[in-house]
């Protein structure tokens, strides 16, 4: 793990280069949340951007995965613009701090739902959701309803429904920041190990040094809009 500039993979090919994004909310006065960013994520490489709170983080990923509209800037995948390509047409996941489950689902009905919406015939489906349940280390659990987890069963839960389309770019916003201090730190190991494993692009934002740390290959700091 490093401390490092955007820069430091240029040699790196593909994967994601973020170039000169802004992220400006309207209103009066405006939000200049982000204020020219530029980053790459190597393939299977893990990157932290590491900043408090109100600092651009959530702007940020918002635009690389395509649920905020950036003002000006691009966001790449293997130099193919994706800039103002839909969401679901970016093959990148998203997993948010409080895991976002469909709560009347159960485990392995949340794992699956990507894929049954995508078409995956049930038996695919179930052999994915036995390998995802395995791969985040909840096996057994499928049938569980997910108001019968942990929260750190929950955020593994989420990992592995983003796994389950086999994105090529996981964007996690502060994927452990609802758990506690111990947990955090082991979940942030299994988290790293599983990405890792699965060769996976990540971009995470924290505003924890340790998470940020645990997890990530390179920490980019963030401030005020800008890295630092
Ligand atoms: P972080 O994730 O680092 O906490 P955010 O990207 O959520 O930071 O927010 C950056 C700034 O943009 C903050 O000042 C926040 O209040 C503002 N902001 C975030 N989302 C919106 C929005 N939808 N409309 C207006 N302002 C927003
Ligand atoms: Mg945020």
């Amino acid at each position: 793990m490093t401390y490092g500039r955007a820069s430091d993979d240029e040699r790196m090919p593909g994967g994601l280069t973020v170039t000169d994004l802004v992220v400006t909310y309207p209103g009066k006065p405006p939000v200049e949340a982000v204020r020219g960013v530029s980053l790459r994520v190597g393939p299977g490489e893990t990157v932290a951007l590491l900043g408090p709170s109100g600092c651009g983080k959530s702007s940020l990923l918002g635009a690389v995965v395509g649920i905020v509209e950036p003002t000006s800037g691009t966001v790449a995948w293997n130099d193919q613009d994706l800039t103002w390509t839909p969401v679901h047409r970016r093959r990148f996941g998203l997993v948010f701090q409080d895991g976002q489950l469909f709560p009347h689902l159960d485990v392995a009905r949340n794992i699956g739902f990507g894929p049954r919406m995508a078409g995956v015939s049930a038996e695919a489906r179930a052999a994915r959701v036995t390998e995802l349940l395995e791969i985040v280390g909840l096996e057994g659990l499928g049938g569980r309803a997910v108001s019968e987890l942990s929260g750190g069963q929950r955020q593994r839960v989420a990992l592995a429904r983003s796994l389950a389309a086999r994105p090529r770019l996981l964007a996690l916003d502060e994927p452990l920041s609802s758990l506690d201090a111990d947990l955090r730190t082991r979940l942030a190991k299994d988290v790293r190990d599983i990405l890792r494993s699965q060769g996976v692009s990540a971009l995470l934002v924290t505003h924890d040094p340790a998470e940020a740390e645990a997890m990530a290959h390179r920490v980019l700091r963030m401030g005020d809009g800008r890295l630092l």
